[in-house]
């Protein structure tokens, strides 16, 4: 008798989904004699994230284990599962490039999937929502309003994909935090050095023009006088 299992490898991000690039169905099955006579035959379904060359990687190791575990007569189901699950885990990584910088993703950066798929370094997209933001509050500055669609945005505590204009959700637009948080700060102080330099130049024009005014009077006087 034939049995099938089936087995979903899924990337270990305790439950983030956002950070989840690829992930794929095994489908086992295990023939008559088996694990003794027969070794388990391993399928690869639902692919999401990973290239034909990944997948011709993984099938290739799945292989390996599968003949390893007959040739012990030992059951091969646990290692199968596991040696997908340490695949995925090393392969979560976006395969295109980041859509702010054109950049490829390395092991060691953060990155961000947006519910509509779209892939970005964190640091690009907190860079880019802070950027949209501070544009944001100026506009409000000059024109005394925001756009509908920053409104809205506002409100929900919520940006935009900078590619699709799809909202990354709550969710994502508060993990970014944490990179958004000290670009915040920075401008922060630059628009306090900004307003403390512009109060120093107003200053010194008060007191050019007082010395002016000053100037103009002693001539007037000595002026007058002599005359
Ligand atoms: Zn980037
Ligand atoms: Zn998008």
């Amino acid at each position: 008798m034939l049995i099938t299992s089936r087995f979903d490898a899924r990337p270990d991000t305790a439950g983030e989904e956002l950070q989840v690039f690829c992930s794929l169905s095994l489908k086992i099955n295990l023939p008559l004699g088996y694990p003794r006579l027969k070794a388990a035959e391993v399928h690869l379904e639902n692919l999401l994230g990973l290239n034909e060359e990944d997948a011709r990687d993984l099938q290739k190791a799945l292989l390996a284990v599968s003949n390893e575990m007959k040739e012990d007569n030992s059951p091969a189901l646990f290692n199968l599962i596991q040696c997908a699950k340490d695949f995925i885990n090393s392969r979560n990584i976006p395969s295109d490039d980041c859509c702010i910088c054109l950049c490829p993703f390395e092991d060691d950066e953060d990155f961000f999937k947006t519910p509509c798929a779209h892939c970005f370094h964190a640091e690009c997209l907190a860079r880019w929502t802070h950027d949209q933001e501070v544009q944001a509050v100026e506009k409000q500055t000059r024109e005394g309003k925001r756009s509908e669609e920053e409104d809205i945005e506002h409100a929900e505590g919520s940006s935009r994909c900078p590619i699709c204009r799809g909202g990354i959700g709550g969710d994502l637009t508060k993990k970014l935090k944490k990179w958004t948080e000290p670009l915040v700060a920075a401008h922060k102080r630059d628009c306090a050095r900004r307003e403390e330099e512009k109060q120093l130049e107003e200053k010194l024009r008060q007191k050019q023009s007082a010395a002016r005014a000053w100037e103009e009077r002693r001539r007037w006087v000595c002026c007058c006088g002599s005359a």
